[in-house]
């Protein structure tokens, strides 16, 4: 299987939020930069296409002092249906895409979505997201990093300049090949453009530390809570369905936190977020992680707070009016 590390460059609409009609992407692609590494992590080709803009006709300041690219250029660039259609010729049949964090992967199906073309997948796309690969696998840590942070701690010569599609991708590939370590590379990411259609398509994967499972799409936000998978407090380690220690609780409505215990393998702390997909449907993102008695202490301590202060702010507001 081939690894596509895909970098794009965009342009966004210059005028005000309101000015923006709701079918058009926020984000128009205007440039398409790939590198292929083969099993080997050996550079086998190169992508490198400019899109000659059909959505927004100005150049927002953004974009054009960040890659210096001028509008009278993209006009010599290929429309988006056209390049899109070199480019997945190009990538082949049998590949994996890596990409400097989530977002270049989403922007691409918006884009493809605003051209009516042949999706990518109509199921979430497995991908590495190398700047989160970078930042657990090497900073042992979840803040995310640039892409020259990791240029420079890995001491990559730059040898052309950034902001660019291709010269990011080149980059974010040197970057991957020194994170092929099967260790690191268990932490692949999913894209969720397409949330899963139903139960047969919900992902469960288990992480070193971790266990994530993202459930298929519903109507309601209530409906999600309600559901019994998505509701669910197991042990991924014994499969065994626990009992909660401390109930599904949430400040806010969208993040849910409990905790369970599991006799054999300790307290297990789940977080539940819900959120809202492309199509308008809602849906689960849960993650399970085992956690030690002390910690579990601490968090009914500040969930409780929580509770606490948004009574106290409940009771408040009859009396502000
Ligand atoms: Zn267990």
């Amino acid at each position: 299987m081939n690894i596509i590390v895909l970098d794009l460059e965009w342009n966004q609409n210059s005028l005000g939020k309101k000015e923006r009609s709701s079918d058009k992407p926020v984000f128009e692609i205007i440039e398409i930069g790939a590198v292929k590494l083969n099993e080997n992590y050996e550079m086998t080709g190169k992508f490198s296409q400019l899109v000659k803009p059909q959505i927004y006709h100005t150049m927002h300041k953004i974009t054009a002092d960040l890659i210096h690219l001028q509008m009278k250029e993209l006009k010599k660039g290929k429309d988006f249906p056209t390049v899109m259609k070199e480019f997945l010729e190009w990538c082949g049949k049998d590949y994996i895409f890596a990409t400097w964090g989530p977002l270049d992967l989403l922007e691409l199906q918006r884009n493809i979505k605003y051209y009516n073309l042949e999706p990518l997948s109509d199921r979430p796309i497995k991908f590495y997201d190398v700047q989160k690969l970078f930042s657990l696998g090497i900073m042992k840590e979840k803040t995310r990093k640039t892409l020259e942070f990791a240029i420079d701690y890995f001491k990559i010569e730059k040898d052309i300049p950034f902001h660019r599609a291709f010269s990011d991708a080149y980059y974010t590939a040197k970057v991957f090949e020194r994170l092929t370590n099967p260790d690191i590379l268990q932490f692949v990411s999913f894209d969720t453009f397409h949330i899963p259609k139903d139960k047969k398509e919900e992902i469960k994967i288990s992480f070193p530390g971790y266990f994530k499972y993202i459930s298929r799409g519903f109507d309601t936000k209530s409906e999600v809570m309600e559901d019994r998978e998505v509701a669910s407090t197991k042990c991924y380690l014994c499969h065994r369905n626990l009992k909660k220690k401390i109930k599904w609780n949430s400040s806010n409505g969208k993040n849910y936190n409990s905790i369970s215990y599991c006799d054999v393998h300790g307290y297990i702390k789940y977080k539940c977020r819900i959120k809202k997909s492309e199509n308008g449907k809602y849906y689960a993102v849960k993650t399970s992680k085992f956690i030690t008695e002390e910690k579990m202490i601490k968090l009914q301590e500040e969930w409780n707070k929580g509770k606490e202060e948004k009574k106290i702010k409940n009771m408040k507001l009859p009396n502000q009016k």
